[in-house]
């Protein structure tokens, strides 16, 4: 055989074999059926170059026909080599692209949040099956609308007015900024969800990703709270009620006496002489009657708005006003009158915006539970209750006495329900005042007094929490 056909088989049977390993390599068939075309292209040459020579002729007497024949063979297995590596090249960045397209097509289609893109002025370019269910859409009939369709008003013209000044002023306002909106479905109702929006460069332009989550439920779970925070406000109302409607008696007791020993008085006089002098003195007594009915009206007054059902309603008020009127209705009783009480109130004590009734039921409650720590105490009893402005927009009141102080047992569950040290205790007080705190944006805390006794401090925001200046 010569040796020319040797080496033409040589070179087409690498070239089948390197087509093989493309196929295998690639799994394209296309490529792999490219290349052994090429090799069969090849062994047609090969074969004729074979066919056109003498057998075993020398090396040194081919000529140059079956030199050039041989050259080509080489270059082409040279070529299909190189071309199979390139394609393997392209065809492995290839993967790598749709690869990572089907995981962030996955992560799209599966994804809990509902995303929406848009282009820089805030027309669909795609809607994820959550945004579908989420906002009754389908994806086709959101793409190419503008996203605040998916709003109502003022939303709707608010985001128009956003993407107008980044259109000319680039100022990304809302982008990166976590916020609470109320978005409207197809079939035109309101939800409130949590819009997160980020601004993704791509080599030509800008897009925007909305992340959108649904709010309603955690809403509903946050009004449920509110409600049930309510009814144990109301119910540590009643029962603080309870305690208080005795000592109450015996509060109105005193005007309705002097009422009617002042009436009695009075009567007695014009019945005696109803001279100048006599009618002058039974005025001023049925003056001072008069005085009495209306501090027991007072008196009235201010347990009924203490008991009654009622919104939260924030006004502004005066601290050191409110506090004032709560301790005096906490230290009724008889147990309060061997206390010394005593109130200061800085000069910058600024009007808070707070609930005025839930506030003094704070008050009320650090007040009466400071009387308590007092009521079995052989030590010195003294309840001061300081209130002053802070620097960060705060007011600080503080109630301090000088009692035992803080249990051992309690003193890390202060606030946690049902934790008392009271034989008829019911432990929700602290609870309930926390919860009234921290719904007012402010924090309450109580610790042992290193001098003794015990310490709890309320601090308030002088604004209403969550009232932020409108955009
Ligand atoms: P209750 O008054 O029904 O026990 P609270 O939640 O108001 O419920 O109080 C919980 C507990 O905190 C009290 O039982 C008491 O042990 C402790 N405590 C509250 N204030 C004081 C205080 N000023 N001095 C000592 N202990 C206090």
């Amino acid at each position: 055989m010569s040796v020319v056909l040797l080496l033409s088989l040589g070179v087409h049977v690498a070239a089948l074999v390197l087509s093989l390993v493309v196929l295998w390599r690639l799994k394209d068939w296309r490529i792999a059926i490219f290349s052994a075309m090429i090799s069969l292209m090849i062994l047609h040459e090969g074969l004729l170059v074979a066919g056109s020579a003498t057998l075993l002729p020398p090396v040194w007497t081919l000529d140059r026909h079956e030199v050039t024949e041989l050259a080509i063979g080489v270059l082409a297995l040279i070529s299909v080599y190189v071309f199979g590596r390139m394609m393997e090249k392209k065809i492995r960045d290839r993967k790598v692209v749709e690869d990572a397209r089907s995981r962030l097509a996955a992560i799209f289609d599966t994804a809990v949040s509902a995303i929406i893109t848009s282009d820089e002025s805030g027309v669909i370019e795609d809607f994820n099956p959550t945004a579908e269910r989420m906002f009754g859409y389908s994806r086709d009939e959101c793409l190419g609308r503008n996203v605040s369709q998916l709003m109502p008003e003022p939303y709707r013209s608010a985001h128009d007015e956003v993407i107008a000044r980044y259109l000319v002023t680039g100022d990304k306002k809302i982008i990166g900024v976590g916020r609470e909106i109320i978005a409207q479905r197809k079939d035109g109702s309101e939800f409130p969800i949590h819009l997160g929006l980020s601004e993704v460069k791509l080599p030509d332009r800008t897009i925007f990703t909305a992340m959108i989550d649904d709010m309603s439920a955690r809403k509903e779970a946050e009004s449920r709270i509110a409600n049930l925070q309510d009814e144990l406000i109301h119910v540590a109302r009643l029962s603080a009620m309870g305690e208080l409607s005795s000592a109450l008696a015996h509060e109105l007791n005193q005007p309705l006496t002097a009422i009617s020993n002042y009436a009695q008085t009075a009567r007695r006089l014009l019945e005696q002489k109803a001279g100048k002098k006599n009618v002058k003195a039974a005025t001023e007594l049925l003056v001072k009657a008069s005085d009495q009915a209306l501090r027991a009206g007072e008196i009235i007054r201010r347990l009924r708005k203490f008991i009654v059902w009622g919104e939260s309603e924030r006004t502004l008020e005066s601290v050191p006003d409110l506090v004032e009127e709560a301790t005096k209705l906490a230290l009724v009783g008889s147990s309060a009158k061997t206390i010394r009480f005593q109130m200061e109130a800085a000069a910058n004590v600024p009007m808070a915006q707070v609930d005025r009734i839930q506030i003094q039921q704070v008050i009320q409650n650090l007040v009466r539970n400071a009387a308590d720590a007092l009521e079995n105490w052989d030590g010195e009893k003294s309840i001061v209750v300081h209130i002053e402005g802070k620097s960060a927009g705060e007011v600080a009141i503080s109630v301090r006495d000088t009692g035992p102080g803080l249990a051992k047992n309690v003193r890390d569950h202060l606030f946690e329900p049902f934790v008392t040290t009271k034989e008829n205790g019911m432990g929700i007080g602290l609870s309930v005042c926390r919860n009234i705190v921290e719904a007012h944006g402010g924090r309450i805390t109580g610790e042992s007094d290193a001098k003794g006794g015990a310490c709890f401090c309320v601090t308030l925001p002088v604004k209403q929490a969550g009232a932020k200046a409108a955009e």
